[in-house]
């Protein structure tokens, strides 16, 4: 008997249906007790979700619809999604560790972008062009036809949710791989749709092994575009992939992120900015406050400040933690907390330095102390490499331009931000800091209405915002010869 009662399957072509590549366990990180089974897809069941949303899209159900009418929809998945949240929040919390409610939270934000891009759903409007007398010219938006979709585990609903609420406003149908570690949550994804009218295979839902699924996913002939969100080098393989058939991908891979801290700064503020930016979901964040690159003058006291954050969460199961406040759940696995504690062991070897933390506390259950590193030389692994864990490198500055170096010097580029009160530091910072997205006083200020995506290997491509629908459309061009 397992703890949850979920039946584990798949959705596909509006079936729930078992999977030919059998069945995996879902593990409680915070207890190690397995929650249910998952059933698998294999690249014949992958083959029959993208017929079936092939199927859908040739049959113009979705594109010849008036697109008021195709955002209504796509609003009463986020709709449904809220009304079942009571429902949803503690199996997510279960599967994925994160307290409960930071489970709420992230359902809460699934559901905005079913708001924000069911509204944008009629609002993609073609152009004219003037070619002179004697022609009219005009462009429309076609939607892809199958949108390929593979979802990472750190917030499976809200990521899957970012996709799939562009594609389907965009009148695309859509085959979604979930996280083989996180799969439980999605299926209320599923039920969204059937409820809010989507026909059969519009959207599919499954989970599989990563190569075996996803790959057979991203290798599709039938797939015309692809998202993929997780890391770098699952990203090139996907991108290697879908290049065989001339596919285009969205990648949104990992991140550093630096946050630079000037001497004039508001530390009581940046408090906040730093309990969110990584502690929320234990780091495991793309987007996560993972180095603080902060003026020499005021390095000691933001140490100070970080550990005494570190040490004030609570950390423990994320089901007894339902209220918001100062606590952390488990990472999403063993496996994850035992290569986030790896690499502060190696940080220590290279000469960094623990303010807190750093190691497993002492209980069963995928946990990781709250860790602040101080001492951490850009030349380190901690300084280049993501943990996707509670690990944060604390390094100084003496100087604007060096800070800036400093930030700018990893392989990634997702976000960046900079605290001062200086507007003209600020602005000068905002310029020359690499990354898609630069929080200026607030990490994490924005919202879904706001772009996002990285620099160099943090991906390509824009997601959320206006920008993501262009993810999810072609630009077709029509010229006409009057005569
Ligand atoms: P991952 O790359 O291992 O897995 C992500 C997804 O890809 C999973 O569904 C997995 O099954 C699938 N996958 C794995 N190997 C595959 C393959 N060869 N072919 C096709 N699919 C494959 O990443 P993860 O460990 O699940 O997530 C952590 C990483 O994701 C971190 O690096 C993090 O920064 C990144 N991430 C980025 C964002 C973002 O928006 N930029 C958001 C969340 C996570």
């Amino acid at each position: 008997m397992h703890a949850l009662d979920h039946d584990g399957l798949n959705y596909i072509d509006g079936a729930w249906v078992a999977g030919g590549a059998g069945r995996i366990a879902v593990v409680d990180p915070a207890s190690g007790e397995v929650l249910a089974d998952q059933a698998l897809a294999n690249g014949a069941d992958v083959d029959r979700a993208v017929q079936a949303a092939k199927r859908v899209h040739l049959s113009g159900a979705l594109t010849a619809m008036r697109p008021v009418e195709r955002g209504r929809m796509v609003r009463a998945m986020g709709e449904y999604l809220l009304a079942e949240i009571d429902t949803i929040a503690p199996v997510l919390t279960r599967e994925q560790g994160k307290p409960l409610w930071e489970a709420r939270a992230e359902i809460e934000g699934a559901a905005r972008y079913f708001e924000y891009y069911g509204n944008q759903a009629e609002t993609l409007e073609g152009r004219s062009i003037p070619l002179g007398e004697g022609y009219f010219d005009f462009t429309l938006h076609e939607p892809y036809g199958v949108s390929g979709q593979i979802i990472p585990w750190n917030y499976p609903v809200e990521m899957a949710a970012r996709s799939l609420a562009p594609a389907l406003a965009t009148g695309n149908a859509c085959v979604v791989k979930t996280p083989e570690l996180t799969p439980l949550s999605s299926a209320w994804l599923a039920r969204a749709a059937e409820a809010a009218g989507f026909p059969p295979g519009a959207v599919n839902i499954l989970c599989g092994m990563g190569p075996d699924a996803g790959g057979a996913l991203a290798a599709h002939r039938d797939v015309a575009q692809i998202v993929f969100t997780g890391s770098v080098s699952t990203g090139i393989s996907i991108a290697t992939l879908a290049a065989q058939h001339v596919v285009p991908c969205v990648l949104e891979l990992g991140g550093k992120s630096a946050a630079i801290v000037h001497e004039d700064a508001d530390l009581d503020a940046f408090e906040t900015d730093l309990r969110w930016g990584i502690f929320f979901n234990a780091g495991q964040v793309c987007s996560a406050m993972s180095r603080v690159i902060v003026h020499a003058a005021r390095h000691d006291e933001l140490v100070e400040r970080a550990t005494a954050i570190a040490r004030s969460l609570s950390v423990g199961p994320g089901i007894e933690r339902p209220e918001f406040g100062p606590n952390m759940g488990a990472l999403v696995s063993d496996p994850q907390r035992d290569r986030a504690e790896r690499m502060v062991t190696r940080a220590v070897e290279q000469g960094a330095r623990i303010a807190t933390g750093g190691h497993r506390p002492n209980r069963p259950g995928a946990f990781l102390e709250p860790t602040v590193l101080t001492d951490v030389a850009p030349d380190m692994d901690i300084a280049r490499q993501e943990v996707f864990g509670p690990v944060v490198a604390v390094m100084p500055f003496a100087d604007e331009a060096e800070a800036i170096a400093l930030a700018n010097d990893t392989d990634y580029g997702l976000v960046a931000g900079v605290f001062t009160r200086d507007l003209d530091r600020a602005t000068r910072a905002a310029r020359g800091l690499r990354a898609g997205q630069v929080f200026v006083n607030e990490w994490y200020a924005g919202g879904v209405e706001t772009p996002f995506g990285g620099y160099g290997k943090s991906g390509y491509g824009r997601e959320k915002g206006r920008e993501a629908l262009w993810n999810y459309v072609r630009t077709k061009n029509i010229a006409l010869r009057l005569r």
